[in-house]
C-alpha cells in the first residue's frame, strides 16, 4: 500500500491554500514564461492555467505594460532582491475589473504588487514571483477622502452666493501680491468697489433681490477680469480685485468698462425691475504702501472719496484728494 508522509500531506495543503487564497500568485521564468497561475489569477482573468503554463505572459496579456514589467523583473533577477509595485504609481498592473459592491464605482481593481525573486535548488535566482494583492477599498476610500478634502479646501475658500473668492482667501492673495510686487517691481493695482444705495434696492425688492443683484455684479466682474486678475467678495455687496501687471491708466480702463457694464445690468425680479450702480476706488502700489494693509486701505479711501463726489464713478487714491 503506498506511504504517504507528512511531507507530501503538507504539500498538497499547501498548494490548496496557494490555489484559493485570495491573492494572486504568478510565477514567470527568465523568459517571462508563466509557470504558476492561482485561482485568483485565474478567476479574474478567465485564463485557466492548465491553457497558458510555459506562454509568454505578454502573448497571453498583450495589454501590460512591457517595457515597465521588463525592467522590474529584470533588476530583480539581476539583485536578487525583492521589488514593489503600489496602486499609488501604477493603480494596477493586471487589467482586471473590480466587482466588489461596495466600490462597484471603480472599473478596475487596484492592486500592489510584489515582485519575490525565487532560487532554484541550485542557488540560482531563475523565476520570480509576482504576488497581486486587491487593494481597491483602500484605494476608493482614500481616492474619495482626497476628493472630499479638495472639495472642502474649495469650499473654505469660496464664497457661497457669488462662487468668489471670500474675504479672508482674497486678502491672501493680496498679502502674497504684495509682497511679490514689493520684491521684483513692476506695476499693481488694487481696486474695491461697492454698490451704491444698496439698502434701498433690499428694502424696495427684497433681500433675494439683492442677493440676485450681488451675483449679477460678480459675474459681470469675471467677465471683465483678465485670467491673471484676482477678484473677491470683501464683504456683503462690496468687492475687492487684484490687478497684477497694471497699472493706473490700465486700472482706470479696467474700472470704467467694468463700472459702465454694471450700469447696464437690469434685474428682473418677482415682478419688479430695477438697475443700479457702483463706486470703485483705485490704489496703485507705490513707495507710499509701506505694506499690504495701507494698499488695500487707500483703495478703500479712494471709494469714500467717489461716493462722497457722488457715487456711480472711479477714484485713484491720491490723485483727487
Ligand atoms: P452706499 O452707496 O453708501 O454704499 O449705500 P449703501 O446703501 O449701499 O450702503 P452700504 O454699502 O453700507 O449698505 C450695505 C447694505 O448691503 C446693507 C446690507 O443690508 C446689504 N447687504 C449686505 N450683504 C448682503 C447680502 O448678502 N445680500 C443682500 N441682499 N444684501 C446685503
Ligand atoms: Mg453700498
Ligand atoms: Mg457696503
Amino acid at each position: 500500500m503506498l506511504e504517504i508522509d507528512d511531507f507530501t500531506y503538507e504539500f498538497h495543503w499547501l498548494m490548496d491554500m496557494l490555489q484559493t487564497i485570495d491573492v494572486g500568485l504568478c510565477v514567470l521564468d527568465k523568459d517571462l514564461k508563466v509557470k504558476v497561475w492561482n485561482g485568483f489569477m485565474e478567476n479574474h482573468s478567465g485564463l485557466r492555467p492548465e491553457d497558458i503554463k510555459d506562454q509568454n505572459l505578454f502573448d497571453i496579456m498583450p495589454n501590460l505594460p512591457e517595457a515597465w514589467l521588463r525592467q522590474k523583473t529584470k533588476a530583480v533577477f539581476l539583485l536578487g532582491t525583492r521589488s514593489f509595485s503600489t496602486w499609488e504609481q501604477r493603480p494596477y498592473l493586471f487589467p482586471f475589473k473590480n466587482y466588489r459592491p461596495v466600490t462597484g464605482v471603480q472599473p478596475h481593481m487596484f492592486q500592489n504588487i510584489t515582485f519575490t525573486p525565487l532560487k532554484s535548488v541550485t542557488g540560482e535566482i531563475d523565476h520570480v514571483c509576482l504576488i497581486v494583492y486587491d487593494v481597491t477599498d483602500v484605494a476608493t476610500h482614500k481616492k474619495s477622502l482626497l476628493g472630499a478634502n479638495e472639495t472642502l479646501a474649495h469650499l473654505s475658500r469660496t464664497d457661497g452666493l457669488t462662487k468668489l473668492n471670500n474675504r479672508a482667501c482674497w486678502e491672501e492673495h493680496l498679502v502674497s501680491q504684495y509682497s511679490r510686487y514689493r520684491r521684483y517691481k513692476g506695476e499693481c493695482c488694487v481696486v474695491m468697489f461697492d454698490i451704491d444705495h444698496f439698502k434701498k434696492v433690499n428694502d424696495s425688492y427684497g433681500h433675494p433681490a439683492g442677493d440676485e443683484a450681488i451675483r449679477a455684479v460678480s459675474a459681470t466682474l469675471l467677465e471683465h477680469a483678465r485670467e491673471t486678475d484676482i477678484a473677491g467678495r470683501y464683504g456683503g455687496e462690496e468687492f475687492g480685485i487684484i490687478l497684477p501687471e497694471t497699472g493706473e491708466e490700465g486700472a482706470i480702463i479696467m474700472c470704467e468698462r467694468l463700472r459702465l457694464a454694471i450700469e447696464a445690468i437690469r434685474i428682473n425680479h418677482d415682478g419688479h425691475s430695477f438697475q443700479f450702480t457702483v463706486s470703485l476706488g483705485i490704489s496703485v502700489l507705490d513707495e507710499g504702501c509701506t505694506d499690504y494693509k495701507t494698499w488695500l486701505a487707500c483703495a478703500d479711501q479712494a471709494l469714500y472719496v467717489a461716493k462722497d463726489q457722488g457715487r456711480n464713478q472711479t477714484q485713484v487714491f491720491g490723485r483727487t484728494q
